[in-house]
């Protein structure tokens, strides 16, 4: 695979897997003065066994998390728009072989109708998924722009999604282009394994099944102007110590290529799919002692670059991994097209179970309760603060004070206009206490700004 080099990674693996703990203690005071960590030293971070090491990691990267994005956590929710697929990769219900699923591709009609639904639980961020057709398809680039044009048309009262990212199949520069100018924030594409054999092996047919065009298409992407970009790996195909310096290879190109990294990596593992026999047993299963290790040790290598978990986790392990470096959640999704507003019989075929099914309202109760404040922020990408200007502002940490204010007024609208009772209360009181940590100016500020929420203004940052 181009950009991999797998004697490279293999080659680290076993050289550092002798590191003494005094070279790891050096790492890891690299990695809390919030310094990126080279291949090597992420490496011999992922090679460590011993219990107690583990947690130093644990601790640094907690470290790292808190220095760099406070108690800030991202909200958002996946949504759906088409299951139709031309590929026929192993692990996926959508997979073109599967007969068992209802396939659909939204109207744009149905997919405003789907963005109602989530601005009325208080979403305002989106991500846009969907399968890969044939080219020519319906679900082609047009398809896209308008199904993104659909989204930001929605409203509900004075509440309007502030940002729309994609994960779809690789596109050619022309098409991302469109897509860019429909005005999307972040780019997403996972290239779901960095092993060549293995990647050959899952995705055996369609045009997913060339790995390297899929891994182009972030320089594409780049090179049509998207600078948000987000990547991934899809944990369980191969050795997960491979894949994390896989991702971490593909980051160092995107930086000495584009002089930027990545704006967010996602860790799905594979969930139970309907269709898909190897998601029951995927063929490198990581328990979630690992899962934890893996999200720490991208933590301290990449402190800048957000960090993604989906519902794909279950609520207790989505709660401890925010303390090691998960910066952006999901809450209340659905992976089904149509899957929140439809009735059950016109439901199409989701993509794969879940294993978080509570409310936003509750997801929002749990992250006050554990002293995390929610966002639904999405200034930066609105102030233009993306790409190279982002990772300027991000590195000297400047970006938190911002991040923690328009995260506090995003909170009070959304506790104003769709919180419970319960988490209302809890949350007023969060507000109270974060207020009494700014400095005057910002107090004075942020006072404004609560003034302009209570007399029904939305959507106001910094
Ligand atoms: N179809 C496009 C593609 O493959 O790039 C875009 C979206 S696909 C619906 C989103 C991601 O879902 C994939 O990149 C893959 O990593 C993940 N995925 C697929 N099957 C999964 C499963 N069984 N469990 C968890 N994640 C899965
Ligand atoms: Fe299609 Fe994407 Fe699922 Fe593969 S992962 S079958 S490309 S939707």
């Amino acid at each position: 695979m181009i950009y991999i080099n797998e004697e490279k990674i293999n080659n680290l693996l076993v050289d550092t897997a002798k590191a003494d703990s005094q070279a790891l203690d050096i790492i890891l005071d690299k990695a809390k003065s919030l310094k990126r960590l080279s291949l090597a030293e992420s490496a011999a971070l992922l090679m460590v066994t011993d219990p107690e090491y583990i947690k130093k990691i644990f601790a640094a990267a907690s470290f790292v998390k808190d220095a760099i994005y406070g108690r800030r956590v991202v909200l958002f929710a996946p949504l759906y728009i088409s299951n139709l697929c031309a590929n026929a990769c192993l692990y996926c219900a959508f997979k073109s072989d599967n007969r068992l699923i209802k396939r659909k591709a939204l109207t744009v009609s149905e997919i405003k109708a789907q963005t109602e639904w989530l601005l009325r639980r208080g979403h305002k961020r989106i991500l846009m998924v969907c399968g890969e057709e044939a080219p020519l398809g319906q679900t082609n680039i047009d398809y896209y722009v308008d199904a993104v044009n659909s989204i930001y048309e929605a409203e509900v009262g004075k509440n309007k999604v502030k940002r729309v990212n994609v994960n779809c199949a690789p596109l050619n520069v022309e098409e991302f282009k469109k897509l860019k100018n429909s005005g999307i924030g972040t780019y997403q594409i996972f290239q779901e394994t960095y092993h060549q054999a293995t990647y050959l092996q899952m995705h055996p047919k369609g045009p997913k099944s060339d790995p390297d065009n899929r891994i182009e298409a972030v320089d594409r992407a780049f090179l049509a102007g998207i600078d948000d970009i987000g990547i991934g790996a899809l944990y369980g195909l191969y050795d997960y110590k491979f894949e994390t310096l896989g991702l971490l290879s593909h980051v160092e190109h995107m930086e000495e290529k584009f002089k930027v990294g990545p704006h967010t990596i996602s860790v799905p593992r594979i969930e139970p799919a309907e269709g898909a026999e190897l998601s029951f047993n995927p063929p490198y299963k990581i328990s979630d002692e690992e899962f934890k290790k893996i999200v720490a040790v991208l933590r301290l290598s990449v402190p800048y670059t957000g960090i993604i978990m989906s519902t794909r986790e279950t609520a207790e392990m989505r709660d401890l991994l925010l303390s090691l470096g998960v910066s952006q959640i999901s809450a209340e999704s659905s992976t089904s097209p149509g899957g929140y507003c439809a009735e059950d019989a016109k439901k199409a075929g989701g993509q794969f179970s879940l294993g978080d099914h509570r409310s936003l309202d509750q997801v929002v109760g749990s992250l006050i309760a554990h002293d995390y404040i929610p966002s639904f922020c999405a200034a930066c990408y609105r102030m233009e603060r993306t790409g190279e200007v982002f990772m300027r502002l991000a590195k000297p940490g400047t970006i938190k004070g911002k991040c923690s204010m328009n995260a506090l007024v995003t909170l009070k609208e959304y506790l104003d206009d769709f919180a419970s009772f319960k988490v209302k209360e809890e949350g007023y009181k969060m507000i109270a206490r974060y207020f009494k940590q700014l400095d005057a100016p910002d107090q004075k500020r942020l006072k404004l700004f609560f003034a302009h929420v209570d007399s029904g203004i939305r959507d106001e940052y910094v």
